[in-house]
Parts: C-alpha cells; structure tokens; sequence
C-alpha cells in the first residue's frame, strides 16, 4: 500500500493533478477542501463550523479537520493507497496522520510538491474564481490570507517531510499534461511501487 501527499500552495494545482494520480495509481484521493465544501452545501453542523473559517482565508481548526479526517481514512481503509490533497497543513496535523497511519499499519511513503511562484498562482486563483463559485478565491484580501496561513502554519512541513526524507518537489508551472507528466515520471521513480 502506498500513500501520497501532494502539498503545495493555493492555487498550485493540486487538486487537477490529483484526479490523474489517483486514477493512474488508484489511490483513494482525499482532499479535505472538497470535504468541507460538501459539508457545506449539505448544511451540516461541520459545514457550518468551516465555513466561518473557510469564507475568511483561514484555516479550519486541527481537531474538526483531524477527526473528518481520520473518519474518511476509516471509512475507505480497503483502498489501495491514499493520496492526500490539502492535508496536512500544520505540524500537530502531520503528526497525528503519522501516528494515525503507523497504528493502522501504513505510513506516508512521498510527499510530491507542486512549486508555482505565488504571481502566477494569483492570477489562476482569480481565474478559477470565475466558475468555481467559491467564496475565498474571488477577493484578493482573503487569497493572500490564505498564502499567510500557508507561510505560517504549513511551509513548516517542507522540513518536517524533507527531515523524513520524503519531500519530493515538482515544477508546478507548463500545462496541466506536462504537469502530470513530471508527476508520473517521479511516481514511477519511486521503487517498487
Ligand atoms: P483547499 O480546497 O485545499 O484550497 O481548501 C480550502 C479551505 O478549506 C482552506 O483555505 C481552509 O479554510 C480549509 N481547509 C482545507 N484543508 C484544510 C486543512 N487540512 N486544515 C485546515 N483547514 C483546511
């Protein structure tokens, strides 16, 4: 079994990319945005909690997220592998999946990193924010509080994983064919998968 995380900033392309990976490796891909947006549009009681969160460019507090988390792992623990796309995003979040997936036996085998300068990633959040319908990528004010949450609580983990030796970075920029490219390519680099 082997369990990928693709980290990178908003907008880095990391839920395009993971549709490929999951469907190439079939992986089970969880991305924790989806799963709040979800929670949202259903009005759950989690749903409502996020979005305070979400509407501001903020981050969703570690145990709501830990929990969904750790519940959606359980409810899909015949999968092949995971590939976790938006978590983790601080370090209490990183090790609590690792010590999560050690106690069920599994581990994070790469963390795969997609780098795009922080102009370009503007202007594609901006671009999606046309059709997406998504509140945090439509004002400019709450994109850089989402960068600022990234600079604060997540950019920690590029050391955390590279202490692991499991930080794996990938030119985030080119098409999304060429992307997915370098994706494979470093994929199947890994051996034996
Ligand atoms: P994303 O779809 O990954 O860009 O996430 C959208 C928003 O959902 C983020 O700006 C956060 O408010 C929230 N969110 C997603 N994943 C997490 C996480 N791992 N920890 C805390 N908040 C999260």
């Amino acid at each position: 079994m082997k369990n990928f995380v693709l980290f990178g900033k908003p907008g880095s392309g990391k839920g395009t990319q993971a549709k490929h990976l999951s469907e190439k490796y079939e992986l089970y891909h969880i991305s924790t945005g989806d799963l709040f947006r979800k929670n949202i549009s259903q009005n759950t009681k989690l749903g409502l909690l996020a979005k305070s969160y979400m509407d501001k460019g903020g981050l969703v507090p570690d145990e709501v997220t830990i929990k969904m988390l750790e519940n959606e792992i359980k409810d899909n623990s015949k999968s092949r592998g995971f590939l976790f796309d938006g978590f983790p995003r601080t370090i209490d979040q990183a090790d609590t999946l690792d010590k999560y997936l050690h106690s069920i036996n599994m581990q994070i085998n790469a963390t795969i990193a997609l780098e795009v300068d922080e102009k370009e990633l503007i202007s594609r959040i901006i671009d999606r924010g046309k059709t997406s319908n998504r509140l945090d990528d439509q004002n400019i004010e709450k994109i850089k509080n989402r960068f600022n949450e990234y600079n604060k609580k997540t950019s920690t983990l590029i050391k955390y994983y590279k202490d692991q030796n499991k930080f794996f970075p990938v030119n985030g920029h080119g098409s999304v064919d060429e992307i997915t490219k370098r994706l494979f390519d470093l994929i199947d680099s890994f051996n034996p998968l």
